[in-house]
């Protein structure tokens, strides 16, 4: 764990912040933690660095990577068509886990998998924002882990993935929200959510007084090409209990470890994974990846979830559990789909 650097997330030690820039300067990779989960950050202007992240990843080439900036100047390097209203949305949202793809600019910006379109965040995360100033470059950075397994929470969920193929790993403690941000297009004066995340489609709603819509996830050529994986998975498998009384049955039976509410596990009798209550989804999303990472590790052959709300944050959380069981789902005793 030579690579793991501790690092206050709220005043980061400057010389850390330093060691870390010199490193994305020089073409390397340093993992870091943001408000949404950890990413893995390389100069998003070096060809060759961000190779390094598609190569440690194990991430699909066609599946291009978000752009981290830190003002609305960097931003207009990289990419244009921020305009009128919607730019004045993002003044108010930004920092913050929304992400917008927008037009590319004529720039050699590598991690777009020869798309003319970039997706571009500007994070509300201390370290990310002291990193991009102190490198002076746009910071290209997907999740730190490695592809189609849970998002990394914590510092050590990225050496758990990555290990030393890293250079560096700052450690600052647990991410925020626990889900990756939202990433959204705007056309013909709407909103479509390409991926759901942190950044709840109310609030997009109220921000942006648009009408807002969720792309399917199934269509044949996505315009957001990481949709396409099965993502975010535990190596075992995981099934949605789609009612409580099968649940309770696969529970009781012992082979199934239950992951949910703190309501419903009250009512199991038997070892559980409690992601939080179910009126505070923000703590069952900050608990759901390190959940199945969990169940990985645990004795049990399979797990079984329960599902929540679609509201607010519920939103990321369903897409990400329905992601992670492939679509499994526990009908009844007999029957798993
Ligand atoms: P990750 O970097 O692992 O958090 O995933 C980034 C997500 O943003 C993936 O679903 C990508 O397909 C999506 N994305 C990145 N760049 C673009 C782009 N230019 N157009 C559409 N989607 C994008
Ligand atoms: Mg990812």
């Amino acid at each position: 764990m030579e690579n793991i650097r501790r690092i206050d997330p709220i005043s980061p030690d400057r010389e850390r912040i330093r060691e870390a820039a010199e490193i994305i300067r020089r073409g390397g990779t340093v993992a870091f933690p943001t408000e949404t989960v950890y990413g893995l950050g390389a100069n998003a202007l070096d060809d060759e660095a961000c190779k390094k992240i598609f190569s440690i990843k194990g991430r699909q080439q066609d599946n291009p990577i978000i752009v981290h900036i830190n003002d609305f100047e960097q931003l207009e390097s990289v990419a244009q068509g921020l305009r009128g209203k919607i730019r004045e949305g993002f003044e108010r949202v930004w920092p913050g886990p929304l992400t917008v793809v927008l037009e590319k600019k004529n720039v050699g910006i590598v991690p777009t998998a020869g798309l003319d379109t970039i997706a571009v965040r500007m994070p509300a995360h201390r370290i990310p924002q002291e990193l991009i100033r102190e490198s002076g470059r746009p910071i290209a950075a997907p999740s730190a882990n490695k592809s189609g397994r849970p998002s990394p929470v914590f510092a050590s969920e990225v050496f758990e993935d990555l290990g030393t193929k890293v250079s560096l790993i700052l450690d600052g403690g647990p991410a925020y929200f626990g889900v990756e941000s939202t990433v959204v297009i705007f056309k013909d004066g709407e909103i479509m959510i390409l991926r759901p995340g942190a950044f709840s489609a109310e609030d997009l709603k109220e921000i942006f007084k648009m009408k807002v819509k969720i792309s399917g996830v199934s269509s044949d050529t996505p315009i957001s090409p990481g949709m396409k994986y099965r993502h975010y998975a535990p190596e075992k498998e995981l099934y949605l209990g789609i009612s409580e009384e099968t649940i309770l049955e696969e529970c009781k039976r012992g082979d199934a470890l239950f992951i949910g509410s703190a309501e419903t596990a009250k009512k199991i009798n038997s070892e559980s994974i409690v992601l939080g209550s179910r009126k505070d989804l923000y703590e069952v999303a900050k608990n759901l990846f390190p959940s199945f990472r969990k169940l990985d590790k645990s004795r049990y052959s399979r797990g079984v979830i329960e599902g929540f709300e679609e509201k607010g944050i519920g939103l990321a959380i369903m897409n990400r559990i329905i992601k992670a069981t492939g679509g499994r789902k526990l009908q009844n005793n007999e029957k798993r789909e």
